[in-house]
């Protein structure tokens, strides 16, 4: 690939615009040809990358994925990435442009600071990983990393649901609960890189365990992989409910999707129902308690355990209201991820962008 090593980042965006007048450097149009970023999704798991070319507009112009059935080891993950990479950047696609920053995006606790990856809860040879310095060596350009759920909530407040507020939360329910705060436009980080991680807030003193070992975190009561869990695991008991899942899931129970257990519980089945009241009940009282404190204008939820929609919306926002100041209550909105599964990989050419 055309990239070329850069000392420092004021340099990077200084040649790249070398020849061009101050007037003509602040055209969008001609900034777009000259040059590119590149975004990359790790997911939590290890198990899912995607990889996108963007130019300098963040339009996303070229995109690789590659799901896997297996959790791979972090050298394998970073092999696959640099193919991805290959592909995204091929001279063709880069014309006479070149790739000026990348951009990360990571399912784990992130130092962003630093750029280190400190652990990844569910996945193997990540902890301390200095993904940041890896990726500005191996390309040559200046890299960021950030955690995937930040960079979701900035993928967010710049192209989606959330543009122009002020403070937003970004939750994203998966196989775990991840969260980002944006606030001006920017995320906040806190002090170590922590700030924004809801999943591992205490919802259920001595509840079920954690991914990180601790217990009765938000994560392991909420999350769509808890949910799913939880349902299936009750459902043992009771004929009617588990004829119910195998009826909307054409037999295969472990398909079943949040989506799916909120319209058993709407139509009334009653473990459905309380799958959904202890999601209602932890999820509103950990949302309750965040918008006390940070008092954002707009809650995101997204990842495949917003599948629910308004069924998971309408009971959170009812919690939210019993439980807060009606001024911190009464103007918040509550709403879906609008850029649904691409956030994280928009996110990762978001910061990459924002770091130019
Ligand atoms: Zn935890």
């Amino acid at each position: 690939m055309t990239t070329q090593p850069t000392s420092d980042r004021t340099a990077a965006g200084t040649e790249a615009f070398s020849g061009q007048s101050v007037k003509q450097r602040n055209s969008g149009n001609l900034l777009a040809t000259q040059g590119y970023v590149v975004g990359i999704e790790l997911s939590g798991s290890g198990a899912r990358q995607s990889v996108a070319l963007a130019d300098l507009n963040g339009n996303i112009l070229h995109r690789v994925r590659r799901p896997q059935e297996y959790v791979p080891d972090s050298q394998s993950v970073l092999q696959l990435l640099d193919e991805m990479i290959a592909e995204v950047t091929k001279p063709d696609y880069l014309h006479d442009g070149r790739v000026l920053r990348v951009g990360v995006a990571v399912g784990g606790l992130v130092d962003a600071r630093l750029g280190i990856v400190k652990r990844l809860h569910h996945a193997h040879g990540w902890d301390d990983f200095p993904l940041q310095d890896y990726f500005s060596e191996k390309l040559g350009v200046p890299c960021i990393i950030d955690n995937n759920a930040n960079a979701a909530a900035l993928a967010e407040v710049v192209h989606g649901i959330g543009r122009g507020e002020r403070a937003v939360l970004y939750l994203g329910l998966g196989r775990g609960i991840g969260g980002g705060l944006a606030v001006n436009g920017r995320i906040y980080h806190g002090a170590t890189g922590i700030a924004g991680e809801v999943g591992h807030i205490v919802v259920k003193e001595d509840g079920p365990l954690c991914s990180c070992g601790g217990r009765g975190h938000l994560e392991a009561i909420a999350s769509a992989y808890a949910i799913v869990r939880t349902m299936i695991g009750l459902s043992i008991e009771y004929p009617e409910t588990e004829a119910a899942i195998r009826r909307v899931t054409d037999g295969r129970a472990e398909r079943i999707t949040v989506e799916q257990i909120f319209k058993l519980a709407a139509e009334g089945d009653q473990i459905a129902q309380r799958v959904v009241h202890d999601v209602r009940t932890y999820l509103g009282l950990a949302l309750a308690n965040i918008v006390q404190l940070v008092n954002p204008s707009l809650i995101i939820l997204g990842g495949p355990g917003a599948s629910g929609g308004e069924l998971l919306i309408a009971p959170l926002r009812e919690r939210i209201q019993e439980l807060c100041l009606p001024e911190a209550s009464q103007s918040l909105r509550i709403a879906q991820s609008s850029l649904g599964s691409e956030a994280p990989l928009v996110g990762a050419v978001t910061l990459a962008l924002q770091d130019l």
